[in-house]
């Protein structure tokens, strides 16, 4: 094989695309990637996951030396804030993250590209530098992972400055005095707090009546009443018609669903948080004839495989959660698949996690969409204030609640919100890939005292067997 011909060409290194070209190459796939951008890693390691979790840590560090050391005896004379190494700090991170899949495509001998891929034929990719030069790569496959882009509103296009999507809200260089969050999302939500935290009075504008989707909505009540403890407020069932930028900032006009009244409201920085939508702009769709859904997402079979044979889509660019790690499975299957094994990703138990203070995170469905369905199903239940490393923690808000078959007591669903939830949610995870039921979690050793004994315990509840109160 020449230099320039694969077994795969991957375009894009987001996680679904350098997960994907790693099980690839492990399985003996000679393997291509394509980045458009200056460093790998996508929306997920630049502009998503990780800098937001950097900057979630540091303000809970923020508020946690300010209003909870003192109840630890800890006595902290005056707290301030230094924005730019904390921003500082949340770079080094991505670097960090970013400089590590390099060093994972040179381990796994994959050969990286830096420059916007166009397929140009089946098994064809050209690939444009920055400076304008380019080169054609030869594939029997090739995998598109170009991931998404933020939706931006008509009337509130994003400068990064005043009115921010994701990326300009992880780099603001001061603490607004005030922020408008458009959109009640998960997005939305972390990054509000964020900036809620660090000092901004945040307001959160949601057309729905209702915040975090189709997340519990009992989870959200719990989340909802931490924020607002922590000074955001909320409008819902709000929809926001039109904006002004001003000299000092921006005046978004919006309307009550429920009244039909209007009103507007000033802030310095407003953040559109409304969704995302696939990338595959110059990607060649159009030109090669990919078929896309009415939202834009490419349509695949179940094998990824789209309407042109040997050309494939993972990720955020396809149906289904815009998620990282649902991409890295997606792009593990395909590699699977292609590999001559049976690749596979169980939608059923995409874990779905909101990382705020508290944390809520969901796997399966809740008791609204099996009630829907018409499944029968019972419900066990444990508060984190009967925990008792969640009271030497001082952190007893919350609740973990397990859902299971009322004939078969296989477990459902399990939806939390308190600490740490974000890591407990897997042990849930893994049961359910095994089909376990609520049984299986119950019996199983729990380290006392540990968080994760609330899962236990609401097991334990699905029988009607809690014993800590
Ligand atoms: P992406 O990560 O978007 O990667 C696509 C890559 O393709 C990019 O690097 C892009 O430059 C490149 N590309 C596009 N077109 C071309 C082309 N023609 N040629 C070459 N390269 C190209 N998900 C979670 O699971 N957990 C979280 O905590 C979480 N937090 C988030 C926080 C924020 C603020 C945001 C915005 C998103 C978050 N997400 C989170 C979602 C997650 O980032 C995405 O689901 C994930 O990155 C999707 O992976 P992907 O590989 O499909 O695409």
């Amino acid at each position: 094989m020449s230099e320039t011909q694969f077994d795969l060409i991957v375009i894009g290194s987001g996680p679904g695309g350098y997960v994907g070209a790693i099980r690839a190459a492990q399985l003996g796939l000679k393997t291509a990637i394509i980045e458009k951008d200056k460093t790998y890693g996508g929306t997920c390691l630049n502009v998503g996951c990780i800098p937001s979790k950097a900057l979630l840590e540091s303000s809970e560090h923020f508020v946690a030396a300010q209003h909870d050391f003192a109840a630890h005896g800890i006595k902290v004379s005056k707290v301030d804030l230094d924005l730019p190494t904390m921003m500082a700090r949340k770079d080094k991170v991505v670097k960090q993250n970013t400089e590590g899949i390099a060093f994972l495509f040179k381990k796994n001998k994959i050969t990286p590209f830096t420059g916007f891929g166009k397929i140009i034929a089946p098994g064809k990719v050209e690939v444009k530098g920055a400076d304008g030069n380019t080169q054609v790569l030869t594939g029997k496959n090739i995998m598109i992972a170009t991931g998404s882009a933020p939706v931006e509103l008509p009337f509130l296009k994003f400068d990064e400055k005043r009115i921010v999507s994701n990326t300009g809200a992880l780099a603001l260089t001061q603490v607004p005095k005030t922020m408008i969050v458009v959109g009640g999302g998960v997005i939305g939500l972390e990054l509000g707090s964020v900036w809620q935290r660090l000092g901004a009075k945040v307001t959160v504008i949601e057309y729905a009546n209702r915040l975090g989707g189709t997340m519990d909505q009992e989870c959200m009540t719990v989340l909802k009443r931490g924020l607002e403890k922590e000074g955001m407020s909320f409008l819902l069932s709000t929809k926001v018609t039109a904006s002004k930028t001003l000299n000092d900032g921006v005046e978004v006009t919006y309307e009550s669903l429920t009244d039909g009244k209007t009103a507007s409201m000033k802030a310095d920085v407003v953040l559109v948080a409304t969704g995302r939508k696939p990338f595959t702009t110059g990607v060649g769709c159009e030109e090669m004839g990919i078929q896309k859904d009415p939202q834009g997402r490419i349509v695949v079979d179940k094998h990824f495989q789209t309407n042109i044979p040997g050309i494939f889509a993972i990720g955020d660019v396809i149906t289904g959660p815009m998620l990282a790690h649902k991409a890295e499975e997606e792009g593990v299957a395909l590699a699977e698949i292609l590999a001559g094994h049976a690749g596979h990703v169980n939608y059923n138990t995409v874990p779905g996690i909101i990382y705020t203070h508290p944390e809520i995170a969901a796997v399966g469905l809740t008791e609204e969409q099996l009630k829907e369905k018409g499944i029968e199903f019972n419900v066990g239940k444990f508060p984190f204030m009967a925990n008792g490393r969640a009271r030497a923690k001082g952190f007893t808000d919350g609740f973990v609640k397990i859902i299971a078959d009322k004939k078969t007591d296989r477990i459902l669903g399990a939806h939390m919100v308190g600490p740490s939830v974000s890591e407990l949610i897997h042990e849930v995870v893994v049961c359910m890939e095994f089909g376990g039921s609520s049984e299986d979690l119950a019996r199983s050793f729990h380290a006392h005292p540990t968080l994760s004994e609330a899962v236990r315990e609401a097991a334990l509840g699905v029988e009607k067997r809690v014993r800590q109160m």
